[in-house]
């Protein structure tokens, strides 16, 4: 029979905190989450200036 354990010491969770032993580590987890949600990596790196220029072929000649 397995415990529920804290996902982030390993400590076996407290029914006050599941699945966190303590409410330090609940709040460990919850800032985690929230660096992870707004650092998304490659989107913060986008610039509209770096698109690569394109040669055009030529002004709309065929439509
Ligand atoms: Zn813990």
């Amino acid at each position: 029979m397995s415990e529920p354990a804290c996902p982030i010491c390993a400590k076996p969770a407290v029914d006050r905190y599941k699945p966190f032993c303590s409410k330090r580590c609940a709040d460990v987890d919850l800032s985690r989450w929230l660096k992870g949600s707004y650092a998304i990596p490659g989107s913060a790196t986008e610039d509209p200036d770096d698109e690569p220029a394109r040669p055009e072929t030529g002004p709309n000649s065929e439509e």
